[in-house]
C-alpha cells in the first residue's frame, strides 16, 4: 500500500474502531508479520474488532478499497495461514474472546472466535461436559483459528475432528455481510451445508464472529499406557491389533527413533534410547471398563514385540507419561533453528509404509526428519530440522517436502490432516485434487469473496 493510501486507511480504521483497536507501529507490525511457520510477511495495520459489527466495518472498508485482509488467531498455524500478505490489514480476533454460553441441556457451547481453545475445555469441564478437539497448542490457539483449520490433535482417533463439533457459525463475508448458518440442533438438512464449507477454510472465505459448538458427556476417566518398541514395523503392527481387538483408544501417539532422542536431551526422563519407537496410547470411559481395555493393550504391544509396558497408575504417572509426547515440539528445536512441521495423513493401514517412505526420503536428501503424531488416525507429523540461512539445505527440503506429499498421495492419503493448506502446501493442492477439484474450489472462493481480498494466496498461491 502507498504511504498517502496507508495513512488514510489507518485513519479511516481508527474512525470506525478508534485509537486503541488499531496498531500501526513498526513494533506492533513486526509481531504480526509470522505465525508457526518460518515464513514472513509484513502487514500495514493491525485491527482489534471487538463485535460483529466492527468486523464488518472493516471488511466493507477494505472491500471498497480492495485492501487484503488477513484474518488471525493466536497466530501458531503450522502452514503460514495467518502470515500476512504485503500491505494488509491483520484482523486479530483475539480480543472477541467472551464465552457466551454453556448450555447443559442441549449440551452445546456459544463462543467468540478468540478464544483459547483451552479455556473452553475448561469452561465445558467444570459443566461436566467434554469438548475433545484438542490440538497440542490448545493453551494458546483460538477456537476461530480451530476452526479455520480444521483443527485435529490426539483424540481425533475416537472422537473426530473439529469440523464435527461446529454446529452453527456467524459469519462475516468480504463485503461485511453477516451470514448465519447451522444452529443449535444436532440435526441440520436445511440447504446447503454453509457451516461445513466455512470450517477449514482458512479465512478465505469469511470471517468468523461466533460459533455454536457441540459438547458430549465427559469420560468418567482415563488411563494411560507407554510401549517401546526395537523397530517400528512391531509399533505399527500394535497398533493394528489394538485396533483391530475392537478397543477405540482415546489417544494413540507414536514418536520414532529422531523424536525420542531429542526429548530425552531436553527433558532427561530416561527415555530409552534404544527404542525405535514409543507408542501412547490412552482410553477413557467408565472406570470399570478401563482396567481390562489397559490390559488387553498391554497384552497385546507386548505379544507383537514390545519391549516395555508403562501403565500409569496415578494422575501424576499419567501425567509424566503424556510429558514427553507434549515436548516434542519445543524439543526438536534444538536440532536446527527451522523446524518444517507437516502433517501427511494416510489410511491407518499405511502408517508403517508412509514411515518407511519418509525415512528413505531423509537417507536420499541427508536431512534431519523427526516423525512423530497421530498414528491411531494415520495422521504423522514429519518435521524436518533445517536451518533457513543455509541455501543447500533449503533445497534438499523443499524437494523432500514434495517427495514426502507424492508419497503420502500415492498410498492413498492426503496433503493436510489438520494443519491446512496455506501457503506452504499451495503448490501441491492440485496433485491431491487435479485441475476440476481445484477450479471448484476457485469457483467457491470466487462467489464468495468476489473482491479477492480475504487472506489471498492461501490454499491457491500466486497473491
Ligand atoms: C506446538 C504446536 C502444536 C500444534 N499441534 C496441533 C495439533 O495437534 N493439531 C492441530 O490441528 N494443529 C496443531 N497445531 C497448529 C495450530 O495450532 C492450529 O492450526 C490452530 O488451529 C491454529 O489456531 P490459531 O488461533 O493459532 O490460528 P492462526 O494461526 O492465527 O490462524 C490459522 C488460520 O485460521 C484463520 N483464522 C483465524 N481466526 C479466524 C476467524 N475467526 N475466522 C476466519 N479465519 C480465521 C487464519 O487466517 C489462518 O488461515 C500446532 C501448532 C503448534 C505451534
Amino acid at each position: 500500500m502507498k504511504k498517502g493510501k496507508n495513512e488514510k486507511i489507518v485513519n479511516n480504521l481508527r474512525r470506525l474502531l478508534g485509537h486503541g483497536k488499531v496498531l500501526s507501529s513498526p513494533e506492533d507490525l513486526f509481531c504480526y508479520s509470522y505465525d508457526g511457520t518460518f515464513l514472513y510477511g509484513a502487514p500495514a495495520v493491525v485491527v482489534r474488532p471487538a463485535t460483529t459489527r466492527e468486523v464488518a466495518a472493516v471488511l466493507k472498508l477494505a472491500s471498497a478499497e480492495g485492501i487484503p485482509v488477513v484474518p488471525r488467531g493466536a497466530g501458531t498455524g503450522l502452514s503460514g495461514g495467518a502470515v500476512p500478505v504485503e500491505g494488509s490489514i491483520v484482523l486479530d480476533l483475539t480480543a472477541m474472546d467472551r464465552i457466551l454460553e454453556i448450555d447443559t441441556a442441549d449440551m452445546l457451547a456459544v463462543v467468540e472466535p478468540g478464544v483459547v481453545t483451552a479455556r473452553l475445555h475448561r469452561a465445558a469441564e467444570s459443566a461436566g461436559l467434554f469438548y475433545p478437539p484438542d490440538p497440542s497448542s490448545s493453551n494458546v490457539s483460538t477456537i476461530g483459528g480451530n476452526i479455520a483449520e480444521c483443527a485435529g490433535g490426539p483424540r481425533g482417533l475416537k472422537y473426530g475432528v473439529t469440523r464435527d463439533y461446529v454446529l452453527g457459525l456467524e459469519v462475516v463475508l468480504a463485503g461485511g455481510e453477516v451470514v448465519v448458518c447451522g444452529g443449535r440442533t444436532v440435526k441440520n438438512a436445511s440447504g446447503y451445508d454453509l457451516t461445513g464449507l466455512f470450517v477449514g477454510s482458512e479465512g478465505t472465505l469469511g470471517v468468523v464472529t461466533r460459533a455454536v459448538l457441540r459438547l458430549i458427556p465427559r469420560p468418567e476417566t482415563r488411563q494411560t499406557l507407554r510401549a517401546d518398541f526395537k523397530a517400528i514395523e512391531q509399533a505399527a503392527e500394535a497398533i493394528t491389533a489394538v485396533l483391530g481387538a475392537g478397543v477405540v483408544p482415546s489417544a494413540l501417539e507414536i514418536m520414532d527413533d529422531v523424536t525420542i532422542r531429542c526429548v530425552e536431551n531436553y527433558l532427561r526422563i530416561g527415555l530409552p534410547l534404544d527404542v525405535e519407537a514409543i507408542l501412547l496410547i490412552e482410553v477413557d470411559g467408565p472406570a470399570a471398563a478401563l482396567s481390562e481395555q489397559a490390559r488387553l493393550i498391554a497384552a497385546l504391544c507386548e505379544e507383537h514385540g514390545a519391549v516395555r509396558v508403562r501403565v500409569a497408575q496415578t494422575k501424576e504417572e499419567e501425567a509424566e507419561l503424556w510429558r514427553a509426547r507434549k515436548a516434542v515440539s519445543p524439543a526438536v528445536v534444538q536440532v536446527k533453528p527451522t523446524k518444517i512441521s507437516e502433517d501427511a495423513t494416510v489410511p491407518r493401514s499405511r502408517v508403517p509404509a508412509l514411515i518407511r517412505a519418509i525415512k528413505e526420503i531423509a537417507r536420499k536428501y541427508r536431512l534431519t526428519i523427526a516423525i512423530f503424531g497421530h498414528a491411531g488416525d494415520g495422521n504423522l507429523h514429519p518435521n524436518l530440522l533445517v536451518d533457513k540461512s543455509d541455501p543447500d539445505e533449503m533445497a534438499r527440503a523443499e524437494a523432500a517436502i514434495e517427495e514426502i506429499f507424492k508419497a503420502a498421495l500415492a498410498l492413498g492419503g492426503t496433503l493436510s490432516g489438520e494443519h491446512g493448506i496455506g501457503l506452504l502446501k499451495a503448490p501441491f493442492l492440485e496433485l491431491e485434487y487435479g485441475g476440476p477439484g481445484v477450479a471448484t474450489m476457485r469457483k467457491i472462493k470466487e462467489t464468495l469473496d468476489p473482491y479477492g481480498i480475504l487472506n489471498p494466496g492461501k490454499i491457491f498461491g500466486g497473491s
